[in-house]
């Protein structure tokens, strides 16, 4: 067997000379990983250029000054808290170097002729270099770096400590066989993968945006070819063709008394093609909260039901669950079970005996439908809400209960275009981007937070006038218990004010206490909610016209769209309040006027994801689904519309990348972490 030409890459950093645990462990932090591959793709964020000579009387102030010099005379201190100076001068005027430590003036002696180089600040007449980067002897100019890459340090990290490590990994980095097509390199004048790492990490002169470019195409195509092998298998199985006569659905239109929107009525001939389709459906159902998503899954489920088979719809929490349930019971002309983990001993076995026979047609609950003592008969369609949180290997088995089921995503978070090709390449996309009928718009204000004696003025008479009334308090994770003191402290402040029609949802209650809250919130009794997250507040309740947003600015955009979205849903004129704090960023504030000025959810998605970079667009962490280390997806957005059409042409090519490209892909997927996913994916 050959040896395998990326062991050197995979060894720890600890493998290279000089970097025992201390050192390994600093660097292992700022790469991202204690390998010695992480730290190749430590990108420097910007280069020093030190070519570039000036004289002392026209250096300017900045970053870095490089003059050519004569020792005049030193300057030591005169106490301990003063610094040692080095006079100097080029006939131009003179400079000061400036030491805290000093041990070199050996090395230059009154006379001595020097190369200096770093950082400048002017004080009156006199340039003064703090603590030059460089000092060498003039006749050696060969010892001044001439391109610096700056890469991120942490404290204790040096420069040279990173140079020097560098230096040797690329020195255990192996001439590798290249992964992309002739053609495309020719075209685009990119250098080979090493090269480009070379050209970045160890230059010889500036570099231009080819390597990087290079390597951000080298990620892209990583990822999507590893989305595209998922998808050429999840479609070569063969799943079911699931076709109805329509009764069900016909009666269960019967039962919505109104009709479809066009948007509604694509997005369903789009699923009911998948569904007919002797392959599985694999496809994201995008619309914003309202949008009616729930009923086009609904008709869709009717269909695998009028086709003899089961339905199922998971939501991600139990309150969503039960949500679901009250409506799709009473919208749906057949039974819909419930199935949570509260549901115990006789009613589960029941309801286990049933999905195991056929008998329950539909079933909602949140993720243990899909544990392992729960049996279907013929699951022929699985639909899952909102589970934008899913890696793709784990949206893939959410389809195995039934080994051939349909799957049907849905998700209210307006995912930018960008990220639908990052993230959910495998899958088809429908988009609602329509919404019913008779739906108002709701008006978005932005307000500081000194401000709110007055807007709970303008609260109270909203609650006079009959309004309900949402009060979103932030939860960041890092203080989970300090972010429940705020909402308690909130809720206690707002009783106080307001009465017993106040109430309190959040995570850390008993969930007995929680539901009672939302219930009476749902029902009217309870005028005004004080609740932490999403999902608490994911309740449907047409009667809430106002939402005020706490600290808004901590939230996504996306997620801040979405919580809106939980007022304007009945006829009331609805209003929605964001808050933030007093000294917020000139950024921040501008992402929340784009809220305040448009309602469209995809916008305000590519907005977002334009203004943060993409990095937390969905506005949660996003659990196994790896940020981009060498690609920037605004930055490179060309460049990954180009490696999703080159994945799926490669993979139509060489679906087992078995061919000589593509087994140099599969050193590509390995070098960016996607082999070992996939492998374990296509097991089996
Ligand atoms: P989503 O799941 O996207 O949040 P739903 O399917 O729950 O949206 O629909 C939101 C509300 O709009 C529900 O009360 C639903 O009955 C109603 N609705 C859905 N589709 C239509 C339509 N075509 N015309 C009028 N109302 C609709
Ligand atoms: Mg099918």
């Amino acid at each position: 067997m050959e040896p395998d030409p990326l062991l050197p890459l995979f060894a720890p950093l600890t493998s290279l000379r000089g970097i025992g645990p201390t050192l390994g462990s600093l660097l292992a932090r700022v790469a991202g990983g204690a390998r010695v591959l992480d730290l190749l793709f430590h990108l420097p964020e910007s280069y020093v250029d030190r070519r570039v000579r000036s004289t002392i009387a026209e250096a300017r102030p900045g970053p870095v000054v490089t003059l050519a010099v004569e020792v005049v005379r030193h300057d030591p201190p005169a106490n301990a808290r003063q610094p040692w100076k080095v006079l100097v001068t080029d006939g131009t005027g003179f400079a000061e170097l400036v030491f805290f430590k000093f041990a070199r003036e050996g090395q230059m002696p009154p006379g001595a002729k020097l190369l200096v180089s770093g950082k400048a600040d002017r004080f009156g007449d006199t340039l003064s270099l703090p603590h030059p980067d460089h000092v060498v002897p003039a006749d050696h100019p060969e010892r001044l770096p001439a391109i610096e890459p700056v890469w991120p340090l942490t404290a204790g990290l040096w420069p040279r400590q990173v140079r020097a490590a560098l230096a040797q990994a690329l020195v255990a980095l192996p001439e590798l066989a290249e992964w992309h097509d002739p053609v495309l390199l020719r075209r685009q004048r990119w250098p080979g993968f090493a090269e480009a790492l070379r050209a970045l990490q160890a230059p010889e002169t500036l570099p231009d945006a080819l390597p990087r470019a290079r390597l951000a195409y080298d990620e892209l195509l990583a990822g999507q070819v590893a989305l595209a092998v998922v998808r050429g298998r999840v479609r070569a199985r063969a799943g079911r063709a699931l076709a109805g006569d329509g009764t069900l659905r016909a009666r269960a239109l019967a039962r919505f008394g109104y009709a479809l929107t066009a948007a509604q009525r694509a997005a369903l001939a789009e699923i009911d093609a998948d569904l007919a389709a002797p392959r599985r459906m694999l496809r994201l159902l995008q619309g914003d909260v309202g949008s009616g998503k729930t009923v086009v899954a609904l008709l869709a489920m009717l269909r695998a039901v009028e086709a003899g088979a089961q339905a199922a719809l998971m939501a991600p929490t139990e309150v969503l669950a039960k949500q679901h349930h009250r409506t799709l019971s009473a919208l749906s002309p057949v039974p819909v079970a419930l199935l949570t983990g509260a549901v115990k001993g006789k009613e589960r076995a029941r309801l286990l005996r049933g999905l195991a026979d056929g008998s329950v047609p539909i079933v909602v609950g949140t993720h243990a439908l899909f544990q392992e003592a729960v049996a279907y008969h013929d699951l022929g369609l699985a639909v899952i809400d909102e589970q934008h949180r899913f890696g793709v290997a784990q949206r893939l088995l959410l389809g195995e209960k039934g080994r051939e089921s349909d799957v049907l995503v849905m998700t209210a978070t307006p995912i930018p275009r960008t990220l639908l090709l990052t993230q959910w390449g495998e899958m088809d996309v429908s988009r609602l981007a329509e919404k019913p009928p008779g739906r108002g718009a709701v008006r978005t204000t932005v307000h500081s937070l000194s401000t709110l004696p007055d807007l709970l003025e303008a609260v109270a008479r909203k609650l006079d006038e009959g309004a309900q009334v949402y009060w979103v308090c932030p939860l960041v994770a890092e203080s989970e218990v300090l972010d429940f003191a705020a909402a308690e402290a909130r809720f206690a402040a707002l009783r106080a004010r307001f009465g017993a029609t106040v109430a309190l949802a959040h995570g850390r209650q008993e969930p007995a206490a929680r539901d009672a809250a939302l219930a009476d919130f749902a029902a009217g009794r309870a005028r005004l909610l004080v609740a932490t997250t999403v999902v608490e507040v994911g309740v449907d309740v047409p009667a809430a016209s106002v939402m005020v947003i706490e600290h808004a600015e901590r939230f996504g955009l996306a997620q801040l769209h979405q919580l809106r979205g939980r007022v304007g849903r009945g006829a009331a004129a609805s209003f929605c309040l964001l808050l933030h704090d007093d000294g917020i960023t000139d950024t921040a504030r501008r992402r929340l006027l784009l809220l305040r000025d448009t309602e469209d959810g995809f916008v305000i998605a590519d907005e977002d994801f334009r203004l943060r970079g993409g990095g937390d667009v969905l506005g949660t962490r996003q659990a196994g689904q790896p940020g981009f280390r060498l690609a920037d997806p605004v930055l490179h957005e060309g460049l990954l519309h180009m490696a999703h059409r080159d994945a799926a042409v490669l993979t139509q090519k060489d679906p087992g990348l078995t061919g000589p490209r593509g087994r140099a892909v599969r050193t590509l997927l390995r070098l960016f972490g996607q082999w070992e996913q996939m492998r374990t994916l296509l097991a089996g």
